[in-house]
């Protein structure tokens, strides 16, 4: 029987599950809602590929150069209204899919779940622009990702940070025609709450919702709303008035391991991260027009020869690593809010989920700008002293 990594510890990658040669090991939602992988004991050889697979026991070694940090906007704007930040990401899928190749990416399933599917046409990349913020599912990504790679195929493969070392130590080699993908990562919520929510909401609207944007940017980018679309009618709110979001930006239901995630870092085994570049109004503020602005990280060589190819559809300008500053969650784990373990306790059976969620965060949701200006310092002196070595 392997020991697989620490139970908090677990990103839920499927490393382990997809490598395993005989097929015993699966991913099962745990009390809270998060895919964790469960050994059938009687049909585990001990060939041990799981444990080599997993990237929280053997992680992937990093590169040893900073990675180039990069304002970037799109310059067309409907790429931007679809897409969560400056909208990037789908200039790298074309990209990929003019060289015949495959995208992977989240999309969600006709029940509102979140799988990581493959695309080989633009019209399915579709499907994966903007954010869901809930732990999209792997299922069998990583096994069709390699085969295509085998087949000298172009593969693009996006997904959180810990998805894309999973999915590097499951491959155990770079391909040359392999783009990794991944994004600057807050923490991943349970999505057992999300499908909760979903059904909640249908009930409150009177429907089943026909699409769901967790970032609309009609309005702004800095005060994206939360869109659900029914038959003839709509609910759209701020995100800061919407319960999910706020028990997801609160640290309310986070999955453990978000709280000591081991795939931070300003240097990353993916090719390409990318983010949103809070603080460009004041870092590059000719890139900054309120319909989202991207952090672009290029970390190989391979990133860079893609990116190369992008001039012409992007306005972009060399932004320094204060722009980490901005956005923490680059390389910091958030704390989980001092009401998680109560929330878990009673979400099981609680009746109405938005009420459970308000009243366990009725701290404010926006930090006292006092912290936000300490934790951006510390940051700040962190990397200058990382500079400096
Ligand atoms: C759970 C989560 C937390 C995030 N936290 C932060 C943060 O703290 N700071 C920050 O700057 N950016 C964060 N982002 C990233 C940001 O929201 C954008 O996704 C990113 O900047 C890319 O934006 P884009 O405009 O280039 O394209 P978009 O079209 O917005 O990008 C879509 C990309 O995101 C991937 N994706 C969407 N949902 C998921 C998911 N559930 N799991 C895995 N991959 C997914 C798609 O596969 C696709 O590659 C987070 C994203 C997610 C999914």
């Amino acid at each position: 029987m392997p020991a697989l990594c620490d139970v908090s510890a677990c990103s839920g990658c499927s490393a382990c599950a997809s490598i395993c040669p005989k097929g015993c090991i699966s991913m099962a939602a745990d009390r809270e809602g998060f895919l964790r992988p469960v050994v059938d004991a009687g049909r585990c050889v001990d060939c041990g590929l799981c444990q080599r697979a997993c990237p929280v026991l053997h992680p992937p070694a990093l590169p040893e150069q900073e990675p180039q940090l990069l304002a970037v906007l799109n310059s067309d704007d409907s790429d931007r209204a679809r897409a969560a930040s400056g909208g990037v990401f789908i200039l790298l899928a074309r990209q990929i899919l003019k060289k015949g190749g495959v995208v992977f990416g989240a999309a969600f399933r006709p029940n509102h779940a979140v799988e990581h599917c493959a695309a080989e046409t633009e019209a399915d990349v579709y499907r994966f622009c903007g954010p869901k913020y809930l732990q999209s599912v792997i299922g069998d990504a990583y096994r069709q990702a390699k085969e295509f790679l085998e087949q000298g195929r172009y593969v693009l493969f996006s997904g959180t940070p810990c998805q894309i070392m999973g999915l590097r130590s499951f491959l155990g080699r770079d391909y040359p025609t392999l783009l990794a993908v991944d994004l600057i990562c807050h923490g991943v919520p349970s999505p057992a709450v999300w499908n909760r929510y979903v059904r909640e909401r249908a009930l409150k609207d009177g429907g089943e919702p026909e699409t769901i944007t967790f970032r609309s940017k009609e309005k702004s980018w800095s005060g994206y709303e939360v869109r659900f679309r029914y038959e003839g009618a709509q609910y759209q709110v701020h995100h800061r008035d919407d319960p999910y979001m706020r028990g997801f930006l609160r640290d309310l239901y986070l999955r453990p391991s978000c709280h000591r995630c081991v795939a931070k870092g300003i240097r990353r085994v993916s090719d390409v991260t990318l983010a949103d570049l809070w603080g460009a109004q004041k870092l590059c503020p000719e890139l900054f027009d309120d319909k989202g602005t991207s952090l672009v990280m290029l970390h190989s060589e391979k990133g860079k020869a893609v990116w190369g190819a992008l001039a012409s559809q992007v306005r972009c300008a060399p932004v320094s690593q204060d722009a980490i500053g901005y956005n923490p969650a680059a390389i910091c784990s958030v704390t989980p809010h001092p009401n998680r373990a109560l929330f878990f306790a009673r979400f099981a059976d609680c009746d109405d989920l938005s009420a459970l969620i308000l009243e366990l965060t009725p701290d404010p949701i926006v930090k006292p700008p006092s912290l936000y200006r300490r934790i951006r310092g510390k940051l700040g002196r962190m990397l200058r002293s990382l500079k400096s070595k």
